[in-house]
């Protein structure tokens, strides 16, 4: 009997073992996860979860008797330390092996830390990445607290939103000119910082963080320019580095993430990745989307091809953030634009903006407008382009652009 092994179990991990039983492969499962927890949704980590509205069963993605009733073996607590893809086995950090015929790399990626020598290991300095992070820094968000959020990309902007919305003082820097710059457009960028403006959360962009102050827990910051700000914690959200280490060290090849091809296979025959951590190429681009939706679909593509089928994975890109009231949409990927149009929604905060490269279509971000997104989302998968003016023109009827 064929046994499927698959490392990492979040959500990518999740909803590959999920799809291969869905599409009848009968053969022995096993999902193997460090995490002490069953397999968790991580967006609520920096909204709902961290504001205190949602209990911690809600994040699971399955009950946990899923995997036992659907006859996966659900190993959780267990880090795997190697790979051997000769001998088709992995190892345990406690030094058991087990064998696999098809094994899956589903282990996401590592959030980027600063270093020890600018305070980044001093205590109250906190990461978001998994419930052990949001449950260790959940205590420190209080009302009347300080807190420094360093890094302007969706994780600390939703981050100084919780904050916000719980009564502490914030305060954001933003090293590059401003926030959200790795992502999105500047009329993005203008929007997210007039909201957190409009809550009172201090902006700082184009400044940087020198280094964090304190001797066994945080006390301050001195920045880029010189000024020194006391506070009472501080949030990183610097982004995240794919995990790769098993690859690597199982010379599998790695670019950007675990490469993959077309159907989900590293350069290993027997050896697939999804998620986070693996690559894969777009319009003739290696790259690696950080979202739930690229997860689930990808690694519902590996099950499948595991599972016999023959099927190339077609990233769909899609993503979403919660900032206060504000529901962020986003469809396609928007890299290489040359042009972004806005249009305005009736009410206030209603918006989105098109990212066009030269006549074609790229991506939209919508702002409290699921119309627009979801109108935008179609035109994108179907390879269709309007033109701009209609787009920007209050009197079009969008609904009506889908039409062939
Ligand atoms: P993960 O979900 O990280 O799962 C990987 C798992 O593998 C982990 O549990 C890890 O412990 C385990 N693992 C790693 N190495 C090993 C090993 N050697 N042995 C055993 N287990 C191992 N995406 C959106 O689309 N919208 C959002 O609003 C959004 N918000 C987010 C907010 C936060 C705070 C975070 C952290 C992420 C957010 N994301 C969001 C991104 C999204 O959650 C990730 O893209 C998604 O979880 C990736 O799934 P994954 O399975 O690849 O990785």
């Amino acid at each position: 009997m064929s046994h499927v092994v698959v490392v990492g179990a979040g959500q990518a991990g999740a909803s590959l073992v999920a799809k291969l039983r869905q599409v009848g492969f009968d053969g022995k499962i096993t999902l193997i996860g460090g995490e002490k927890v069953p397999p968790y949704q991580r967006p609520p980590l920096s909204k709902a979860y961290l504001l205190g509205e949602m209990a911690q069963e809600r994040l699971y993605l399955r009950p946990e008797e899923f995997y036992a009733d659907n006859n996966i073996f659900l190993r959780l607590g267990t880090w795997v330390r190697e790979v051997d893809p000769a001998a088709k086995t992995i190892t345990f950090s406690d030094g058991e092996q087990i064998a696999y015929d098809e094994l899956a790399l589903t282990i996401g990626a590592v959030p980027r830390k600063l270093p020890a020598a600018i305070g980044g290991d001093l205590e109250g300095v906190f990461a978001v990445r998994d419930l052990t992070d949001a449950d260790a820094m959940a205590p420190a968000f209080t009302a009347g607290k300080r807190v420094l959020i360093i890094g302007g990309g969706y994780i600390g902007l939703e981050a100084a939103a919780v904050a916000s919305k719980l009564g502490l003082e914030v305060t954001l820097v933003e090293m590059a000119d401003r926030i959200l710059q790795r992502v999105a457009a500047a009329e993005t960028s203008d929007y997210f910082r007039a909201l957190h403006m409009e809550h009172g959360v201090t902006i700082r962009e184009g400044v940087g963080l020198d280094c964090l102050l304190g001797q066994n827990h945080v006390t301050g910051a001195r920045l880029t320019d010189g000024t020194e700000i006391e506070i009472d914690f501080a949030v990183v959200g610097v982004g995240i580095a794919p995990a790769t280490i098993l690859a690597e060290t199982a010379h599998i090849k790695v670019g950007n993430g675990i490469e993959t091809d077309a159907h989900g296979r590293t350069s290993d025959p027997h050896i697939w990745a999804a998620g986070d951590c693996a690559s894969c190429l777009f319009h003739g681009e290696r790259i690696r989307l950080e979202s739930v939706g690229n997860a689930i679909d990808q690694a519902e593509t590996v099950a499948r091809n595991i599972a016999g089928e023959d099927i190339p994975y077609v990233p769909k890109p899609w993503f979403w953030s919660d900032q206060y009231d504000c529901k962020l949409q986003i469809a396609g990927l928007n890299s290489g634009y040359t042009d972004v149009y806005v249009r305005k929604g009736d009410a206030a905060g209603v918006q989105s903006h098109w990212y066009y490269k030269g006549d074609q279509l790229l991506a939209v971000d919508a702002m409290n407008d699921p119309r627009n997104y979801m109108i935008g989302k179609r035109l994108i998968e179907a390879g269709r382009s309007p033109d701009p003016a209609l787009v920007t023109d209050p009197a079009t009827d969008m609904k009506a652009l889908l039409k062939p």
